[in-house]
């Protein structure tokens, strides 16, 4: 028998149409590349989408095309998205943050057709336009007076190019399973792979992430997602900001603490996102300034592990509750946030600060486990642990072009290639990526636990343990260390301060001293090329 409801495909332009119809009046600010602080609304950003789609389709633009974007936050940038998806476009947003040769691989594995670009990256698409053959338009965010010169051929001013639109445009009807948008993983560990996100999971995605024990967001907040539209979809809220008629407030390119304090503060922002880096260069920002933050309420911090220090100092010093989050660009990305459940939320002092430095708790849409390495189930002991593998209605079911297969088992669960273990409540803490776990006698080190415990001492920077091999244990760790300006720690400082931290077996057999320690894209430490730069050093021990 089934039901008799009323078939209503899940479409992300609904989410527009609905901020526009309730929340018609709300404010989108932006941070323009051109300078200014600007305003627009709900009302107005539905309207000029619409006229985004009437143009596209006016320049033969047709569904299923790949629609790119290399822009920061913006109403323009969000309105680019609603008007590709609403024509049965799929946007795909580009992190300017790679190399442009990784740009350019990425783009012609997609086959983007048009692109939307920012002032400020007009020099990078000048490198890899003329390498991407199925380009036909560049879009520059701006109007004709801030027009750059550039000798690419089809390149348009964005406020003259939709002009020629009225806006009158039906949004295109398709089912719910149509490909809505686009991003492809940095490609730490390999070539880039593309997910492929579609209407149904975007939506169902962006109501995850408004729910209480998520992002919990409301028409009464003010959201200002720091965290690009590049990165992971802004972590949804480009989607579920509109589906609960929250203001936002864009912070464009500028994400130096002053910027981002100077908006929290004019816009009385209650609740933003970010990675841990911005967070520390807003809470050095106040602490040099002494400045206080009266708004906001609740920032939700993930992409790498968040730092203890920065979760008490936010709920100590400001009256800011940290919300500890995971996911990744596969999962939509949302996979855990770190919200308080009665069986944890009246702790207090150290052990509070324990639970909110895991990751959190799966929302409804995300089913979680840790397995070990011929897939058997581990136990939900708080210290267990083994691969971590979810599925969800907003979790990738394959990559683009079908690349990376041996992720995806038959039972649908996707391999996340991270280490995690998950406690009696429910609350999953990341301990490692499964390229960079140490394997030693058969038992697993965690390489993060170890960085964590070694950045604590005061003289040391920044922190890096990799495996080495050993003739006895497989592997054992090697801790690579920057120190502070003119400090001097040396290797037995660092050891015995560690002593006892870790369990003994876990102290790194050896520790050594760099200037630097390489990056991703995304900030996260490149451990391929610290393995590389250190696959001839040899262990004392070996
Ligand atoms: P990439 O996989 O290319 O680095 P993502 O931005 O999708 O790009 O990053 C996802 C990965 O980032 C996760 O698999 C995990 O390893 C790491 N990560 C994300 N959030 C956290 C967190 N809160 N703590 C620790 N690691 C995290």
């Amino acid at each position: 028998m089934l039901g008799l409801m009323q078939q209503w495909p899940l479409l992300c332009h609904k989410i527009i149409d609905f901020a526009a119809r309730q929340h018609g009046h709300r404010e989108i600010v932006s941070r323009s590349v051109e300078g200014p602080v600007v305003r627009t609304t709900y009302a107005a950003l539905h309207k000029r989408a619409r006229q985004v789609a009437q143009r596209l389709e006016r320049d033969g633009f047709v569904a299923g095309d790949r629609i790119a974007t290399l822009a920061w936050n913006s109403a323009r940038h969000m309105e680019c998205w609603y008007g590709a998806m609403g024509m049965g476009g799929v946007y795909h947003t580009l992190n300017p943050r790679l190399f442009p040769h990784q740009i350019a691989w990425i783009m012609n594995d997609a086959e983007d057709k048009l692109i939307f670009v920012d002032l400020t990256f007009m020099p990078l698409i000048e490198k890899i336009a003329p390498g991407v053959p199925s380009l036909k338009k560049i879009v520059v965010l701006t109007d004709a007076a801030h027009m750059p010169e550039t000798a690419l051929p089809n390149v348009v001013p964005y406020e003259e190019w939709i002009a020629e639109a009225d806006g009158d445009f039906v949004w295109r009807e398709f089912e719910e399973n149509t490909a809505a948008g686009m991003c492809y993983t940095s490609g730490t560990t390999g070539e880039p792979k593309g997910v492929v996100y579609s209407h149904r999971s975007n939506v169902l995605h962006a109501m995850m992430a408004a729910m209480p024990d998520a992002m919990g967001i409301s028409s009464r907040d003010v959201v200002l997602p720091v965290v690009p539209m590049f990165h992971a979809n802004a972590w949804g809220l480009a989607q579920s900001a509109p589906m609960v008629g929250a203001k936002m407030v864009m912070p464009g390119g500028k994400m130096d603490g002053a910027s981002i304090y100077e908006l929290l503060e004019t816009e009385k922002v209650t609740f933003s996102a970010a990675v841990p880096t911005i967070w520390l260069m807003l809470l050095q920002y106040l602490e040099e300034t002494g400045k206080e933050l009266p708004h906001l309420t609740r920032v939700v911090i993930g992409g790498s592990a968040c730092p203890r220090v920065i979760t008490q100092k936010f709920r100590e010093n400001y009256g800011v509750e940290v919300i500890h989050a995971w996911g990744m660009t596969e999962m939509s990305p949302l996979g855990s946030l770190c919200s308080l459940k009665p069986e944890v939320q009246d702790l207090s002092g150290d052990a509070l600060f324990d639970i909110k430095q895991k990751q959190g708790f799966a929302p409804f849409g995300v089913e979680m486990k840790v397995t070990d390495d011929e897939n058997g189930e581990r136990p939900w002991d708080g210290k267990t642990f083994g691969r971590l593998k979810v599925r969800g209605p907003a979790v990738a079911r394959s990559y683009y072009r079908g690349a990376g297969a041996e992720q995806f088992d038959e039972d649908g669960w996707f391999d996340t290639g991270d280490v995690a273990h998950i406690d009696a409540n429910g609350y999953m803490q990341i301990t490692d990526r499964a390229k960079d776990v140490i394997k030693s006698g058969g038992e697993w080190i965690s390489t993060i636990e170890l960085e964590n415990v070694a950045v604590g001492h005061p003289e040391v920077a920044e922190a890096a343990a990799i495996g080495l091999p050993h003739p006895k244990w497989d592997e054992r760790p090697l801790l690579v260390v920057v120190r502070k300006p003119d400090k001097t720690v040396g290797k037995e400082e660092i050891l015995s301060y560690m002593e006892g931290k870790v369990a003994k077996w876990w102290l790194p057999d050896d520790v050594v001293f760099v200037d630097e320690i390489p990056h991703t894209a995304a900030g996260k430490i490149l451990k391929t090329k610290l393995r590389e730069q250190f696959k001839d050093h040899h262990l004392p021990t070996a």
